[in-house]
């Protein structure tokens, strides 16, 4: 952590520590962790110590936040940087969650240039540099139903890593090692496939949400990456190449 002193850190480690009985009744049961390698998850514990500790958690709408759904979401939120590092979430600090699908009423431009007041249901949100928003609901039905494909919590942190190069357009800031052009190809012509598809016959290979905007894409291969590495990789093979180059993680082989 580049704010942090080493020794600073390993104080805040300890004095924030999450008790062992609470670690053990969240991490044992959290299907999306289970796979993991003894030293990922002792990572895992650390990463979300200080994600618990360096973010504000709010309850909306009545929610009470508490130690376990902290935790609950904490352990989601830093599963994607286990391997970019506790950086990658600097510069915000609030998560507000409410009960359920939670209403918001937006100004939408149409193609013909009109402005419409819209309301909208959403399941989760993600500012660029204020704050995550999740619907609880959503959040329990996604460890209910952990290998679907989808995972509210993933896909608003993947919005958050996607705009730390300041645009959220699907693409986030790549390692040296990686191609921008190689990335904007493949991710690219992908993105307009599964378009084509739902277009020509309705079908998609992913949940056709990803097809609505390109940042949408990069959250929605974020979250099956995650939870359904395989059905991302049979629909997209390059695509999950470049997800594993930009996490660093290869889920498919846990
Ligand atoms: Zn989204």
């Amino acid at each position: 952590m580049r704010w942090l002193k080493r020794p600073y850190i390993a104080w805040l480690l300890r004095r924030h520590q999450i008790p062992d009985a609470l670690w053990r009744s969240i991490a044992d049961n959290l299907a999306l962790i289970e796979h993991l390698s003894a030293s990922d998850r002792a990572r895992l514990r650390k990463f979300a110590t200080l994600f618990l500790y360096q973010k504000r958690f709010s309850g909306a709408r009545g929610f009470e936040v508490s130690a376990e759904k902290n935790l609950i979401i904490a352990l989601q939120a830093v599963l994607p940087i286990l391997e970019l590092g506790m950086d990658a979430y600097l510069g915000w600090s609030e998560i507000i969650v409410y009960p359920g699908a939670f209403r918001v009423m937006r100004e939408q431009q149409d193609a013909s240039g009109v402005v419409h007041l819209q309301d909208q249901a959403l399941a989760g949100e993600s500012w660029s540099r204020g704050p995550v928003i999740l619907s609880w609901s959503e959040v329990e039905d996604d460890m209910l139903n952990p290998v679907s494909g989808r995972n509210v919590v993933i896909h608003e942190f993947a919005h958050k890593l996607d705009a730390l190069n300041g645009r959220t357009n699907g693409m986030p800031p790549l390692h040296p090692d990686m191609d921008v052009s190689e990335w904007s190809e493949i991710l690219g012509s992908a993105y307009s496939r599964l378009q084509q598809s739902i277009e020509a016959n309705g079908r998609a290979s992913i949940d056709a949400y990803a097809a609505t905007a390109p940042a949408e894409f990069f959250a929605v291969i974020s979250e099956y990456f995650f939870t359904a590495p395989q059905i991302l990789q049979d629909a997209y093979p390059r695509v999950y190449e470049q997800m594993s180059r930009y996490y660093r993680q290869q889920p498919l082989l846990r």
